[in-house]
């Protein structure tokens, strides 16, 4: 007895969530909104992604974010320096964000002028995962001092991302015992249509084109 209401109960809290995720489509749908969800682990340089995306986009296409922290302000912030719409959800120590404070946070934006929508996620590799937010891509970040035995360490954020952006290219020298391909190889075995971008965002030699152009050239999913 107990044991079926309690299913009941989870059925329900996860229809609820899809209807939402849906919901959250078609506001994408109606206003040509493409949305990206950024994740990675705290440091791997999702909020600097975003920053030097915009400084090569915002002449081209609106851009808005959603910044999602477990406390503080620090990356909206940031974001807000580059002119550009940011919403803050701080997630009051919830390690992700979720459909709702999704939907929540687009009735306060002013959808029908954005083209691309961040959302940064909470900087974690576990639970971002096995959360719809309605976005079209996922974006899992590898940042070079992590290593790279990430993908096999972590393989479900992973096998949920449509592409991998390995940053902080520039301390590669840094870095002897990190390989690229190692990285590469071990992300393709766990999603192998994983779509793997290089980005150096910071030093002399910017590298960000490669990402820029996919993200410019990606369709939208619906
Ligand atoms: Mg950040
Ligand atoms: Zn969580």
């Amino acid at each position: 007895m107990n044991k079926t209401k309690e299913i009941t109960v989870l059925e329900r809290v996860s229809k609820k969530n899809e209807e939402i995720v849906k919901e959250i489509r078609t506001i994408f749908g109606e206003n040509s909104i493409i949305c990206f969800n950024i994740m990675g682990s705290p440091g791997s340089g999702k909020t600097t992604l975003i920053e030097k995306t915009i400084e090569k986009l915002k002449d081209k296409k609106t851009i808005a974010v959603i910044e999602g922290d477990l406390a503080t302000t620090i990356d909206a912030e940031r974001i807000r320096e580059y002119g550009v719409d940011v919403l803050q959800i701080n997630t009051g120590g919830m390690c992700h964000l979720d459909a709702q404070l999704i939907r929540n946070a687009l009735s306060k934006m002013d959808l029908s002028a954005i083209d691309i929508l961040f959302i940064e996620n909470v900087g974690n590799l576990v639970c971002p995962s096995s959360h719809d937010l309605g976005e079209d891509y996922r974006v899992i970040l590898a940042s070079v001092p992590e290593g790279p035995h990430k993908p096999k360490k972590y393989p479900v954020i992973y096998k949920e991302a449509d592409v991998v952006v390995i940053t902080k290219a520039d301390i590669l020298e840094h870095f002897p015992d990190f390989s690229i391909e190692v990285l590469f190889g071990h992300a393709i075995e766990i999603k192998p249509d994983i779509k793997t971008i290089k980005v150096a965002l910071k030093g002399e030699d910017i590298q960000i084109d490669d990402w820029v152009y996919w993200l410019e050239n990606v369709e939208p999913k619906k």
